[in-house]
């Protein structure tokens, strides 16, 4: 099934930590597969991936990614289905947006072939780490970045892809308070916002803190120029359900992350016949409608939680409590049968699983 054009070396652990895991106690982001796969770029060509142990690794103190951000990443998962098969969720979208991050931000491009690759590899190495249960998953993080060792500013000529795995557990995001941030930005049109880059992330947590201090677990980001505009939810796509439409941020822009948990949403969505926008959506009008009513869902959408329900937006000195999560239906509706095409349970008719 996989193809075999490329040649990979495997170095197997000699002894699996698959049995010092606590199932029952999975914090997200914390305990790593046995394996990790490697791919090293130099003299303009990318070299055979290698699946090794996972470890940790020597880096020269000048590596360029360090000093200057040339890094980028992706998250995807994969999941065990009702019959035991491994089932991965859209890949071939995080290799393309992958491939417009390098693009971005200056560094040598992935293949998309070799990327999905690569991501199958690596998932079926640790596929036992997947356990069959209930709303369990693998987390996959590639990344790349510069490893050239020297600290003048220019595009590296070096580069180091990696791709680790990390086994979660079902991932139930409390319902947020959200507060619209009027004063720091995410992204600023012609800046590296549509891109998944190490240093976005980095530029939003103090701005998060404050809002944290607050009692909001996330800021909702509205466009630099004008603060009139809303773009995303902390690092999730922002949705509304207002008078029976739904209503999402265009990201016709370079300031907002193509995502593709909204891009899935939106699928469904036409398919179940709700009408859908995609379009500039402002602060205003979003007020507006919590004011009166309309406004009967507000969600994020992302890998790591699929839907984060939001329950009360907090603007300037107000706060907006949101219909209850119970009653909202295409956001449940949504969830369940995302999950469903995952776990097997639903027909694939989108052809949005890859069975390894
Ligand atoms: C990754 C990410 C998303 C969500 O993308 P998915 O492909 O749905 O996981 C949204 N916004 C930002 C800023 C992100 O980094």
């Amino acid at each position: 099934m996989i193809q075999s054009k490329y040649a990979i070396k495997t170095n197997k652990v000699e002894k699996s930590a698959i049995d010092r895991v606590d199932w029952d106690n999975l914090p997200f982001g914390k305990v790593f597969s046995d394996h990790m796969l490697v791919m090293d770029y130099e003299n303009g060509e990318w070299s055979s991936p290698e699946i090794v142990p996972f470890e940790d690794m020597k880096l020269h103190p000048a590596t360029s990614a360090i000093h200057y951000g040339q890094s980028i990443f992706e998250g995807l998962k994969a999941y065990r289905t009702n019959t035991g098969e491994i089932a991965i969720f859209r890949h071939d979208m995080n290799a393309k947006r992958f491939k417009e991050s390098c693009q971005r931000m200056c560094m040598a491009e992935l293949p998309e072939g070799l990327f999905e690759y690569c991501v199958e590899q690596i998932v079926d190495m640790d596929r036992d780490w997947i356990p069959q249960k209930e709303g369990y998953s693998l987390y996959i993080r590639p990344f790349m970045f510069a490893t050239d060792d020297f600290i003048g500013i220019k595009p590296s000529d070096k580069y180091r892809f990696m791709i680790f795995t990390c086994p979660v557990g079902a991932y139930y995001s409390e319902p947020l308070n959200v507060k619209i941030e009027e004063k720091y930005t995410r992204a600023a049109e012609g800046g590296v916002g549509r891109a998944k880059t190490a240093g976005n992330y980095a530029a939003s947590l103090y701005p998060a803190k404050l809002g944290k201090d607050k009692g909001f677990h996330q800021l909702v980001w509205t466009d630099a120029k004008t603060h009139k505009f809303i773009e995303e939810s902390g690092t999730m796509n922002i949705m509304f359900v207002i008078d029976g439409k739904l209503i999402t941020p265009s990201e016709d822009t370079d300031t907002i992350l193509p995502g593709i948990t909204k891009r899935s949403v939106i699928e469904l969505a036409k398919d179940w016949g709700m009408p859908v926008e995609e379009r500039k959506v402002e602060v205003e009008e979003i007020i507006k409608a919590a004011k009166d009513g309309t406004l009967t869902e507000v969600f994020g959408a992302g890998t790591a939680a699929t839907i984060a329900q939001i329950k009360m937006i907090g603007y300037r000195e107000e706060q907006f409590d949101l219909p209850p999560v119970g009653e909202r239906k295409f956001s449940n509706k949504v969830y369940h049968y995302l999950d469903a095409i995952k776990f097997g349970t639903e027909e694939d008719k989108y052809g949005w699983v890859k069975k390894i």
